[in-house]
C-alpha cells in the first residue's frame, strides 16, 4: 500500500520556486492576518468558556443517554484508578493487567469507555492519523482496521473491545465524575470523591482525562437568548437531527468555527440542511484525505506482531541518516529557518491553488484561504469540504478574523446582518490539556496541582510525574512529547507507567516520588528544547499557540523529538532509583 505524501514534510533541499521577495510579501501578509485577530481578541485563551452553568448547562449534557440511574455510592479501595476512560486509560490498564495488576478501576463522565470517541459522534467523525498507527493494540487485539482511516464508530468499537477483553469493565463506574483527589498522608493513599457520592481510596491514581476532552464555547453576546435549538459538535443532537440528518431537511442550520470537527461536519450537512451558513473567523488548511477501504489480501498476509514492527520502522526513519545530518549542520542556521519557511510557504500556496481549482465563486474561494504557516492550525483532510461549498444551499460568512460577537433570539449577526436560524451548532474545540478539568488534585501539604504549575510554571518529570504528588501519574499532559499520533504518545507513557508501578510492587515499595532534582531536570530539557525561533509566537492565534498570549517557556509541550522522549521515557525507568524515593508504609 502506497502511503500518503506527507504534506507537513517540508523538503528543504528543494529547489525553491520563487525569488526571495516573493515569500517575504507572502509572511507580510500572514502577519497582517495575525495581527487583526489579536486586535480582535487580546484577551486570548479568555475568550473561551468551558463552565456551563445556568442557561449555559445544557451544552455539557451527555445527548447519547438518559440521566445517570441512580446507585449506591462506593466506599471501597482500589490498588490503581484512572481518571477518565479513554484510550490513556485503556492502554495503560493492559499494560497493568499485563504485570499482574488485579485491581483496576476506570471512573468515567460518560456512559463508557472511548473518550473523545464516546463523545465525538458528529456526522462525518474519523480520525486524520492512519488507522493502522492510529488504533492501538491491534497485535494484542488480532484486528485489523477496516479502512485506511478509520471512522469514529470502528474506533469506539475498538475502545469497548479493549476494555472487555481486559476486564476493564469489572470495576469501572460511568456517569461518574471526579471532584476531588486528595493525598492522605498519614494512610500514604489517595482519597478520590465524585459526583455521585463515592469515596474512593487509591494506591496509585493515573490522570486519565484526555487533551481535548472539555467543550468550550466562544463567549458571545446574547448567546444565552437564542430561542432555536443549538448543541457542541461533542454532544450531537440526533434525536433532532435524526441519525440520517433527515430531520434537517426543512431546517436552517448554522455552524461556528471551522476547525477540524467543522471540516467533517459541514459537507454531510451542507448535503441535508435546507440551508447551512458557516461561520468561519480563520480558515483551515485543507488537505486531501487519501482514503480506501483495506484490501483483505493484505490484511490476510500481516504477520503477528506487524503493527510493533511498522512502529518501529516508522520510529527509526524519523532518525536522520548521518549523511542527511551532516548536510543539515553544514546549512547556516538562518539559511536552514528561510529555506524551512520557504518549504512552508509553497505548500501554503498550493494548499491555496486547490480551494481554486474546485470552489467555483471566487469569492468564496478567496475567504477559504488560509494565511499562515502550515502548523500554525492544526492542517485538516478531507475531500467532500471544499466542494461542499458549491452548493446552492450552502454559504460561507467569512467574518475576516473578527468571528461572530453577538447572537439575538433569531440567530447570530455579522455585518449588521441577522441570520435566523433553526439550529446552531458550536463547533468551537475544548481545553487544551488541562490536567484536573472537574477536579481538583491536592497531593503533599495540601497543594492543588494547577496551583504548584500556576506559582512556579508547569514542573514535571516527563510531564508524567510532579514533586509534591507521589503515585499520581499524568497522562497527555504538557511537558510531553506532541505527535500528531496521539495513541503513540499515550502508549509511551502507559508503557513508562506501567513500568514504574510494576517496579514499585515488585520491590516492596508503597509509595514512588520523584524528585525535585529530577522534576528540575526535566523543566531545562523541555526549555532547551522550546526552539530558538519565534516561529510559534509568529502564528495566526489558535490553540496551538495559546491564542497568542504569552507562556513561560517550560509551560508547553517537550519539543525534543518523539524518538526522544521515547528514550527519555526508557531511560527514566532503566534508572528509577536516581529520580524518584521510594518508601514503604
Ligand atoms: P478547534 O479549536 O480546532 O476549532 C474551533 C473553531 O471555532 C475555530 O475555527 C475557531 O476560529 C472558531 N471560533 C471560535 N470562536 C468563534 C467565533 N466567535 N466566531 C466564529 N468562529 C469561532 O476545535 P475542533 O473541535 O474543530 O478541533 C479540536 C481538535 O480536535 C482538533 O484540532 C484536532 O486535534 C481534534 N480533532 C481531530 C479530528 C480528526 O482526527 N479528524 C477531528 C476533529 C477534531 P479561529 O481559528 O479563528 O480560532
Amino acid at each position: 500500500m502506497d502511503k500518503q505524501e506527507n504534506p507537513l514534510a517540508f523538503n528543504i533541499d528543494r529547489e525553491e520556486r520563487e525569488p526571495q521577495e516573493y515569500y517575504d510579501r507572502i509572511k507580510e501578509k500572514f502577519a497582517q492576518e495575525r495581527a487583526v485577530r489579536l486586535d480582535y481578541r487580546p484577551e486570548g485563551t479568555a475568550q473561551f468558556t468551558s463552565e456551563f452553568s445556568g442557561a449555559l448547562e445544557k451544552y455539557a449534557i451527555d445527548p447519547n443517554v438518559a440521566e445517570a440511574t441512580p446507585r449506591a455510592p462506593l466506599d471501597d479501595t482500589v490498588e490503581c484508578l484512572f481518571i477518565g476512560g479513554g484510550f490513556s486509560a485503556l492502554l495503560t490498564s493492559v499494560r497493568l493487567r499485563q504485570v499482574g495488576v488485579e485491581s483496576i478501576r476506570i471512573v468515567e463522565r460518560g456512559a463508557d469507555v472511548g473518550g473523545t470517541w464516546y463523545w465525538n459522534r458528529y456526522p462525518g467523525v474519523a480520525c486524520d492519523v492512519e488507522a493502522y498507527d492510529y488504533l492501538p493494540l491491534l497485535d494484542e487485539m488480532d484486528y485489523v482496521p477496516t479502512r485506511h482511516f478509520a471512522q469514529g464508530p470502528e474506533i469506539y468499537a475498538h475502545c469497548q473491545a479493549i476494555a472487555r477483553k481486559y476486564d476493564l469493565y469489572e470495576l469501572a463506574v460511568f456517569q461518574t465524575t471526579v471532584t476531588s483527589t486528595v493525598w492522605d498522608e498519614d494512610a500514604q493513599m489517595w482519597s478520590i470523591t465524585t459526583d455521585r457520592g463515592d469515596h474512593i481510596k487509591a494506591r496509585f491514581v493515573i490522570c486519565a482525562n484526555g487533551t481535548l476532552s472539555k467543550p468550550k464555547l466562544s463567549r458571545i453576546r446574547g448567546m444565552e437568548s437564542f430561542a432555536g435549538h443549538s448543541f457542541h459538535t461533542s454532544r450531537w443532537d440526533y434525536e433532532y437531527t435524526q441519525p440520517d440528518l433527515s430531520g434537517l431537511a426543512d431546517k436552517v442550520v448554522g455552524i461556528i468555527g471551522t476547525g477540524a470537527s467543522a471540516v467533517q461536519a459541514i459537507p454531510r450537512l451542507g448535503a441535508s440542511a435546507r440551508e447551512l451558513y458557516v461561520f468561519q473567523r480563520t480558515p483551515s488548511s485543507i488537505t486531501l484525505k487519501n482514503d480506501w477501504l483495506t484490501d483483505p489480501e493484505w490484511a490476510r498476509k500481516l504477520k503477528p506482531g506487524w503493527q510493533a514492527a511498522r512502529k518501529a520502522l516508522s520510529l527509526a526513519r524519523q532518525e536522520l541518516s548521518p549523511e542527511q545530518q551532516a548536510k543539515r549542520a553544514s546549512i547556516p542556521r538562518e539559511e536552514k529557518i528561510r529555506k524551512q519557511e520557504n518549504a512552508n510557504i509553497d505548500a501554503m500556496m498550493q494548499i491555496h491553488e486547490r480551494i481554486e481549482e474546485i470552489v467555483k465563486d471566487p469569492v468564496t474561494a478567496d475567504a477559504l484561504k488560509p494565511w499562515y504557516m502550515l502548523m500554525c492550525k492544526r492542517p485538516c483532510f478531507d475531500n467532500d469540504y471544499l466542494p461542499a461549498f458549491n452548493r446552492p444551499n450552502v454559504q460561507l460568512v467569512d467574518t475576516r478574523g473578527e468571528g461572530i460577537t453577538e447572537i439575538t433570539e433569531a440567530g447570530p449577526i455579522f455585518d449588521a446582518k441577522v441570520y435566523e436560524l433553526d439550529l446552531l451548532i458550536y463547533a468551537t474545540g475544548f481545553e487544551v490539556q488541562k490536567t484536573g478539568i472537574y477536579n481538583q488534585i491536592r497531593g503533599e501539604k495540601g497543594v492543588e496541582l494547577n496551583e504548584k504549575y500556576q506559582k512556579n510554571g508547569i514542573r514535571t518529570l516527563l510531564g508524567i510525574h510532579s514533586h509534591g504528588y507521589p503515585n499520581l501519574f499524568i497522562m497527555g499532559g504538557y511537558q510531553a512529547t506532541f505527535l500528531f499520533n496521539l495513541t503513540d504518545v499515550l502508549q509511551t507513557q502507559g508503557d513508562h507507567i506501567a513500568g514504574c508501578i510494576d517496579y514499585a510492587r515488585r520491590n516492596g515499595h508503597h509509595s514512588v516520588h520523584v524528585t525535585v532534582e529530577a522534576e528540575e531536570r526535566w523543566v531545562q530539557e523541555v526549555i532547551d528544547n522550546r526552539g530558538k525561533t519565534t516561529r510559534s509566537e509568529d502564528c495566526t492565534p489558535g490553540y496551538y499557540n495559546f491564542e497568542g498570549e504569552f507562556q513561560r517557556r517550560q509551560d508547553g509541550n517537550y519539543n525534543g523529538s518523539y524518538s526522544r522522549y521515547v528514550a527519555h521515557t526508557k531511560a527514566v525507568l532503566a534508572n528509577i532509583e536516581e529520580d524518584f524515593v521510594f518508601a514503604n508504609r
